[in-house]
């Protein structure tokens, strides 16, 4: 008894204040000197620390507020970071009464921004990836000790092994493609049980930390800098209208407020119209904003500041570590709008090349257009700040457009129609368009597999306006068998990617004939387009469809294009002098896919079930 005593004021007398033992977070973990904001919240948790209160004594650096919370295990202190404190160490010295804590704090130096938070616009091609489903670079990270799932091969519900290893092995196969940009679905940690499985990423344990079965911060920082090197840029996912029921926080709340109550919201009614609806009723509006998402992932509530601080921080945070270009907001219309707008907004501030996309999964194209910025007259005068919007009327339109038979609305007549709705976007061009996505059945399958409108489909979603996305596995004609499915159906692995795969779809050796003309054709129209200032910036001018063709130019200064869709099953002539108005100008068009030129100085025709590209001359 005596020794065991002795040896404990030993170790007492050893380490009188350590960090380790008594504070087990503090996030962020690291912050920046001279960063494009001034304030800094530092959260602080351990046993009983919000007795404690905190100093600092370090040049430029100064306490404006602390805040103890209904949890006494958290203490969030707000700094002052002026101009004048210099990149080094400072500790944080925290006391209550005899007792005193030192927590060891650093400002490193920042980055030069060359190269880093370049943001993405019309110029980009966005490849779409789930690192669990692309491929396993690291077979030891598949299980981690302490962690509450393991990769099953035998399961598509479960985690697969893809990781960041994986991602950077294949860079080569990504940037063949021609893709500029690859927005990944989240990193974060997501240790959640097998119950749910959470290889998706949107469960977040951590909003600090990757998840370890992807690979380390290290690892994704230094990705992001080999996708750089390369000429890509990334889009991190983020969300912020819920975690996963196993984020640490869930054990001990910082405030009783912190997420919403579920047992009295339950889910919330999906419906994103209530948001912009001038009629909607109370209780709509707070079920979608306050209703949990699904059961495992609690609602946060924005309307706590010391919440909403964390967040917008903890993006200021990712972008400043990583150097990482934009963002992807899930679930954007969701959360609190006001505060949704207020993130878009610090952030866009913080950094003003930087670009950020949200996911507004609504039904109308007025219902779309409301999530944009800039947006007159809706609201009481509402900005969410948001540049950027998935376009879900796009791949509404071009979903539909395939799978019926022409009409004055129906079949093509809805790439027209949704196009022709464009004056209620403040940006039409910033939008996100694609034919499907991690969350939708993939293109090829949804229109029964059919190659020749599955090639005219992409070449719309490359020439028409927008920043256009693709989903992995597109460039292969990657359907699946079941076209209503869960999730995990249209979430493949990349054959190859994997452990004792057969064969590898990364080389042309490995790919089938199929594979390899999709993927050939993908890669020119891609290719092509990154090089064609018409298609980035051009204006748009489009002819009403007819007898199943639809017709539309790009107009540049330095150059034009037309794009024929001819998507009935007869070769077509086309009547020259309908397009006159734009063909006047011009002598011949080159097919930008063949080469071959074809003369425009009287009717031309265009082969059934085909879309011609033609740069004019
Ligand atoms: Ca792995």
């Amino acid at each position: 008894m005596k020794a065991g005593y002795s040896l404990l004021l030993i170790l007492l007398f050893l380490i009188p204040d350590s960090k380790a033992q008594d504070v087990k977070v503090i996030d962020p973990p690291f912050w920046w000197a001279n960063m494009p904001v001034t304030e800094l919240q530092i959260q602080l948790y351990g046993e009983n620390i919000g007795s404690y209160r905190a100093s600092v004594n370090y040049d430029g650096v100064e306490i404006k507020r602390q805040i103890a919370v209904d949890s006494p295990n958290y203490l969030f202190i707000y700094l002052d970071i002026s101009e004048k404190a210099e990149v080094g160490k400072l500790d944080i010295i925290l006391k209550n009464g005899d007792k005193s804590i030192t927590v060891p704090y650093e400002l490193l130096e920042r980055e030069p921004a060359e190269g880093r938070y370049q943001g993405f616009d019309s110029r980009d091609v966005i490849y779409l990836m789930m690192p669990d489903r692309f491929a396993n670079g690291n077979p030891d990270n598949d299980t981690i000790e302490g962690m509450l799932e393991s990769a099953d091969r035998s399961n598509p519900q479960r985690r697969q092994g893809g990781d960041i290893q994986g991602v950077v092995e294949n860079l080569d196969y990504i940037k063949d493609l021609g893709v500029s940009a690859v927005w990944f679905t989240p990193l974060f940690e997501n240790d959640m049980t097998t119950k749910y499985g959470a290889y998706h990423g949107y469960a977040a344990t951590d909003l600090y930390k990757v998840d370890r079965r992807f690979g380390s911060n290290e690892e994704y920082k230094a990705m992001i800098e080999t996708v750089h090197e390369n000429g890509m840029k990334v889009i991190m996912d983020m969300i912020h209208n819920h975690i996963g029921d196993q984020h640490w926080w869930m054990k001990d709340l910082p405030t009783k407020d912190w997420v919403h109550d579920f047992e009295k919201l339950g889910q919330t009614n999906f419906r994103g119209s209530v948001a912009s609806d001038p009629y909607a009723s109370e209780f709509d509006s707070r079920k979608l904003v306050d209703g949990w998402f699904v059961p495992e992932m609690p609602d946060l509530n924005q309307d706590n500041e010391l919440l909403t601080d964390y967040l917008i921080q903890n993006t200021l945070w990712w972008i400043e570590y990583t150097g990482v270009d934009g963002i992807r907001m899930d679930t954007y219309v969701y959360p609190d709008k006001d505060y949704m707008a207020r993130w878009s907004k610090e952030v866009l501030e913080a950094y003003p090349t930087f670009n950020i996309v949200g996911e507004a999964w609504v039904n109308t194209v007025a219902g779309e257009a409301y999530w944009q910025e800039d947006k007159d007259g809706v609201d009481d005068g509402y900005d969410s700040e948001l540049p950027s919007l998935t376009d879900f009327q796009f791949a509404f339109a071009v979903r539909k457009a395939f799978n019926e038979d022409f009409g004055w609305t129906e079949g093509l007549s809805q790439l027209y129609y949704v196009l022709s709705q464009d004056f209620l976007y403040s940006d039409p061009m910033k939008n996100v368009t694609f034919l499907d996505n991690h969350d939708m059945s993939r293109f090829f399958e949804h229109i029964g597999k059919r190659e020749a409108e599955f090639k005219m489909a992409l070449a719309w979603l490359m020439t028409t306006r927008g920043t256009p996305q693709i989903y992995y596995g597109t460039e292969l004609l990657m359907g699946h068998e079941n076209r209503g499915g869960d999730d995990e159906v249209w979430r493949q692995t990349m054959p190859g990617g994997f452990p004792n795969d057969s064969r590898s779809v990364f080389t042309r050796e490995g790919r089938t004939q199929k594979e390899n003309e999709i993927h050939e054709y993908t890669k020119k129209l891609i290719h092509w387009r990154n090089s064609s200032p018409a298609i980035h910036e051009g204006k748009l001018v489009h002819f009403i469809p007819q007898d199943n063709v639809y017709v539309y130019f790009r107009v540049h200064k330095d150059q034009t294009v037309m794009v024929v869709m001819n998507n009935s099953e007869e070769n077509k002539t086309m009547e020259r002098l309908r397009f006159a108005e734009i063909l006047d100008q011009f002598k011949t068009g080159q097919n930008v896919m063949n080469n071959k030129t074809i003369d425009l100085s009287d009717n031309f025709s265009v082969d059934a079930k085909k879309t011609v590209i033609l740069e004019l001359r």
